[in-house]
């Protein structure tokens, strides 16, 4: 693995970095510092700004308007973004069905839905979890029937991620009746105004509205608003195994930014005569989790070197994807010991802000909803066992 960057990687750096020196806007930056994920808002906001400036998709390949950033180009772009302390992009429309829909869709879908995740126009959500099928995401139950143009599709979606403002959804249907359970399920695209979707809010316990109940009450879809061939949907998800790949290799970058969030506010606590950051117990936990948050990068580089090198690195994903979520989870405690009691502020019912604002309540809200992370896209114990069949044979 080389680590070194060519010259034309180092002048993308100080592009990226003037860039966000400039356009990144401050109530953002300040959202991001105190933890808190954007609103759909500023997450609006910021896909805008990226796309006129022709990034609207960092990680798509030119000929769908992406940019055509090499992995290394990927991993710098979010170096410099996150030390500028701008938000990841959200992901559901550009990361996942983005490249399904690019790599199976038909002509018309691409020339419809591709420009408008571009231009953050659609919101997509993805509605694949149902009560009884999260892991066992196969034994889902949402059927999808054939009538003329239209699929009638009736059933019920959990947990759907920001349903609530999405325009669009993906969505896993039962078309068939196969006896292996994967072979009956479709991928249908959605429009979140037909009528018969109903979406009910979930409240997390980090008091924010990120996730939902959708209902489909005998919703009609027309048949081009299927994706590849009926009863293949299950596979199209596999498209992204590649691509995770690429992508997983920057989530210790991210990581070891929110660990410097960390390291500063140990030095602005005072403990006793000396801050927070002079308490020899403190700094060996905060060394402990640096260290492990640089070996978490460097594991992602390694998935970077093999991704452009063209080798399988099997399961390094979900090996990612745990020390990942298991650090942040880490991070975000070590962040509320440092603020002490300062970090117990919590929102009003109401929802209004506390005394000194996103600051008062953003670590706490970190913390909290950091403890999702070794439950979504996959819960850690089923990682666990990808890995047990893949890298270890079992
Ligand atoms: C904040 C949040 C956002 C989400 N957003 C979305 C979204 O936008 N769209 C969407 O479709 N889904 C979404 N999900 C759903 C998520 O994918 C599921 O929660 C996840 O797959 C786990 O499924 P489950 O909740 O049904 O738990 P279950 O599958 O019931 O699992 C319960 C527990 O049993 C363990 N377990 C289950 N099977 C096994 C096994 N074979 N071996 C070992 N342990 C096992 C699990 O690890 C877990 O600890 C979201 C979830 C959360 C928490």
């Amino acid at each position: 693995m080389n680590l070194a960057h060519s010259p034309e990687d180092l002048a993308f750096r100080e592009e990226v970095r003037a860039f966000c020196a400039s356009q990144v806007p401050d109530t953002l930056r300040a959202r991001v510092r105190a933890g808190l994920r954007p609103t759909p808002k500023q997450f609006r906001e910021w896909q805008d700004i990226l796309y006129r400036q022709g990034w609207g998709a960092p990680s798509w390949p030119r000929e769908h308007g992406g940019t055509g950033w090499s992995p290394v180009q990927l991993h710098i772009f979010e170096q410099e973004t996150a030390a500028a302390d701008a938000p990841p992009q959200f992901h559901q429309g550009l990361e996942l069905i983005g490249p399904i829909l690019f790599t199976y869709g038909t002509p018309a879908q691409k020339a419809y839905y591709l420009p408008r995740i571009l231009s953050g126009e659609d919101w997509w959500c993805q509605g694949y979890s149902e009560p009884q099928a999260g892991s066992d995401l196969a034994s889902l139950r949402t059927r999808a029937v054939r009538e003329g143009d239209h699929y009638i599709v009736n059933g019920q979606k959990l947990w759907t991620s920001y349903a609530q403002v999405a325009s669009k959804m993906f969505c896993l249907v039962r078309t068939g009746t196969e006896t292996r359970r994967q072979d009956g399920i479709s991928l249908l695209l959605i429009d979140m105004k037909t009528p018969g979707i109903t979406v009910r809010p979930i409240q997390t316990l980090d008091e924010q509205h990120h996730v939902n109940e959708v209902f489909l009450d005998n919703v009609r879809v027309p048949v081009d608003c299927l994706v590849g061939q009926e009863g293949r949907g299950w596979g199209y998800g596999k498209v992204l195994l590649d691509r995770e790949r690429a992508l997983s290799a920057t989530l210790g970058v991210r990581l070891s930014r929110q660990v410097a969030y960390v390291r500063e506010q140990a030095g602005r606590t005072q403990d006793g005569a000396r801050t927070l950051l002079d308490n020899p117990v403190f700094r060996h936990k905060l060394a402990q989790l640096e260290i492990e948050a640089m070996a978490l990068d460097a594991m992602g580089l390694r998935a970077l070197a093999d991704n452009v090198a063209g080798i399988d690195s099997g399961p390094r994903g979900s090996m990612l994807k745990i020390r990942w979520s298991e650090l942040l989870q880490r991070a975000t405690q070590l962040w509320i010991e440092s603020l002490g009691y300062a970090a117990a502020g919590f929102r009003a019912p109401d929802g209004s802000d506390p005394q000194g604002g996103i600051d008062a309540y953003g670590p706490m809200s970190a913390y909290l909803h950091s403890r999702v992370t070794t439950i979504y896209g996959g819960s850690n114990e089923i990682q666990r066992n990808i890995i047990a069949r893949r890298a270890l044979d079992l």
